[in-house]
């Protein structure tokens, strides 16, 4: 027996997401089936505006409802300096750490030969043209990942941002290699950024 469509469609909806497959799929259809109404209206709710109010920051590709973001808007952060991560996640385990009050750039990815993304593919024109237009940014500080790809962007965007005599600094390697921001605990965080050195 096939499954009447508008579950088919669910388990087909639920198997877009990363990591569930057609078992995990058809289990949340089922549960989604079986909750209440409202609870119902409010999960698709979240869906269509989470995608539908959400955009990146024109300033610092961070995500946000409103532009520029809050991080941005905010003139009591240090505006002298940028920290640039690959991930929106990235910025959000450093704030947690509520030990860095600068500002941030967010690149939503990595250079990789391998996947084909280059420069273009990431958010760096925006961050060149901010470092241009803005004299009041003086330490640029990158916390890519310690993987290949992280350090390799590093060294990239070091060897772009350099030349403008800007100062820029890179995360203490406190950080194992191959570790990911994301995961690191608030104290492995916060010595990698006070021990970052300059590149
Ligand atoms: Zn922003």
């Amino acid at each position: 027996m096939q499954y009447p469509e508008p579950i088919a469609k669910l388990i087909d909806s639920y198997m877009r997401l990363p990591g569930i497959g057609n078992k995990t799929a058809t289990r949340l259809a089922f549960f989604t089936i079986d909750m209440n109404q409202d609870d119902v209206d409010q999960f698709a709710k979240s869906l269509v505006a989470a995608k539908k109010d959400l955009h990146y920051c024109s300033i610092c590709g961070n995500i946000t409802d409103e532009d520029p973001c809050e991080i941005d808007r905010d003139q009591t952060r240090d505006q002298s300096q940028v920290l640039v991560v690959e991930q929106v996640k990235d910025l959000m385990s450093i704030e947690r750490m509520n030990d860095y009050h600068g500002l941030y750039h967010v690149l939503h990815g990595v250079l990789s030969p391998i996947e084909g993304l280059g420069p273009e593919d990431l958010n760096i024109e925006s961050l060149i043209k901010r470092l241009q237009t803005n004299e009041a940014i003086k330490e640029v500080i990158l916390a890519t990942n310690a993987t290949p790809e992280g350090e390799a962007t590093a060294m990239y965007l070091a060897r772009l941002i350099k030349p403008a005599g800007i100062k820029v600094t890179r995360l203490a390697h406190g950080l194992a290699v191959g570790s990911d921001i994301e995961y690191a605990d608030e104290m492995t965080l916060l010595k990698a950024v006070e021990g970052r050195t300059e590149l």
